[in-house]
């Protein structure tokens, strides 16, 4: 089918354009004002505007918690169209056959495009390049304890021989970087003081914990020639070590997630131990440093870590309670109403969401930019829609969001996949399933087009 997206603002090269969008074939096929044929469908936009699809980096699917078609919906309410998956979920995936397993399972249901991420471990090395030959080429990295199944580099020798492997097939290390000695010696200590308020959670992980972590793997990664890339950076402490990496030249790029971004230690007053997430959501001053490096560019994508878990899983005693929220829906909302407030501005929104991921895990140009031939993955903004959030009206199975009662100005209201609509009058919208057109993204790196922001 045709059709055109028409008296919308359109953000063509890097800035909005007033021009309406042909579609034909899943692709986008004009840029132009000039009048349709008839056998096109004229959706009109005016007033609204037209961004690339957003492209999630960091999602877990439990099985029982989430599944495919429920994550597929969140993901088109809050405009994504493009998401990938953690090894954790449903199986590890650091080794192959598990990898495989995962693929097919996820390419049956899932309604819009995905790539998985691999493990790397402290014994999967000869795995990495089974991988790589099959053309996954990202591979996350535990510092702290995750399972046994996932056995994290017991030291720094044992990081260098994962970042050497990574390195020699051309990959990406994804890691999640918290002092691992540190966080459980901590640990202990406050479980034996009796320490286990909320708030103590956010203690037993100091900021020097993520800084150290992040120090450490910046300097062996240099070392071993390896890219990496930060997963869920919490503090704008270690951003000032990666912000430093990158003037050093050294291939690191940052994500951070909306908790930090949003949230602050106020959380566990209100919330307990549903604000339960690692690493914790910090103290407001921590947080205020974090926006300035999302500013100015040192962080350069914004996953959500999209986790829901049961209330009954999250409501022990916080260092015994699970980690992980929802949050597919609720980013773009909470980012646009940030725009609204001029605290930052819609071009940053669309390079963090959707441009940078893009870029990063070798996707561009056919996502994340509206460009003639580029894949028609499109989200429409209403920027003067409110809407307040509460959970009832989200299609995650999450039973609880950390932004009930948030009022927001600023709301996806349609997303397109390869050129169909999706979903329609958000927010939260409404889903149109057409037909499960989503396919598992092979990725190919260029590092080099990441333009430095
Ligand atoms: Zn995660």
């Amino acid at each position: 089918m045709s059709l055109v997206l028409k008296n919308g603002s359109v953000f063509v090269e890097n800035e909005f354009k007033k021009v309406d969008v042909f579609i034909k074939d899943g692709k986008i096929e004009k840029l132009t004002n000039a009048e349709p044929l008839h056998n096109y469908k004229i959706i009109n936009i005016e007033g609204k505007y037209v961004i690339p699809a957003c492209i999630d980096p960091h999602v877990h699917i439990y099985k029982g918690k989430e599944d495919y078609l429920s994550a597929s919906k969140a993901a088109l309410c809050g405009g994504y169209t493009t998401i990938f998956l953690m090894p954790f979920g449903n199986g590890d995936s650091a080794t192959s056959p598990n990898f495989y397993e995962k693929k097919k399972n996820f390419a049956k249901d899932l309604l819009i495009d995905f790539s998985i991420h691999a493990g790397a471990t402290a014994v999967n090395q000869p795995e990495i390049k089974k991988f790589a030959e099959n053309g996954v080429l990202t591979f996350k990295i535990f510092l702290p304890f995750s399972s046994h199944d996932f056995p994290t580099p017991e030291n720094e020798y044992e990081l260098i021989d994962v970042f050497k492997s990574i390195s020699s097939v051309g990959g990406l290390a994804l890691i999640h970087a918290e002092n691992r000695v540190a966080i459980e010696s901590f640990r202990n200590k406050f479980l034996m003081e009796g320490k286990t308020d909320p708030l103590d959670f956010m203690y037993s992980r100091p900021v020097l914990a993520e800084v150290e972590a992040v120090t450490n793997c910046i300097l062996f990664a240099n070392l071993t020639n390896c890219p990496i890339y930060f997963v869920h950076i919490s503090t704008g402490t270690a951003s000032e070590i990666i912000d430093y990496a990158k003037k050093q030249n050294q291939i690191v790029f940052a994500e951070t997630c909306p908790q930090y971004l949003m949230l602050n230690e106020e959380i566990y007053k209100e919330k307990g131990s549903l604000a339960r997430v690692i690493p914790p959501i910090r103290e407001k001053e921590e947080q205020n440093k974090l926006w300035n490096h999302l500013i100015k560019g040192t962080i350069d994508t914004i996953g959500t870590d999209h986790c829901p878990m049961p209330i009954r899983e999250k409501s022990r005693n916080i260092f015994y309670s699970n980690n992980g929220i929802p949050g597919l829906e609720t980013v773009l909302p909470l980012l646009l109403n940030q725009v609204n407030q001029n605290n930052i501005s819609f071009e940053r929104v669309i390079q963090l969401m959707s441009t940078n991921p893009a870029k990063i895990f070798g996707l561009y140009p056919n996502k994340g930019i509206i460009r003639v031939g580029s894949q028609a993955d499109l989200c429409v903004i209403d920027l003067n829609k409110s809407a307040t959030i509460t959970i009832d009206e989200l299609y995650t199975k999450g039973e609880f969001t950390l932004y009930e009662g948030f009022k927001v100005k600023g709301v996806p209201i349609m997303t397109l996949f390869k050129g169909e609509v999706m979903m329609e009058n958000g927010f939260p919208g409404e889903i149109k399933i057409i037909k499960n057109k989503g396919e598992f993204l092979q990725i190919k790196f260029e590092h080099d087009m990441l333009v430095k922001q």
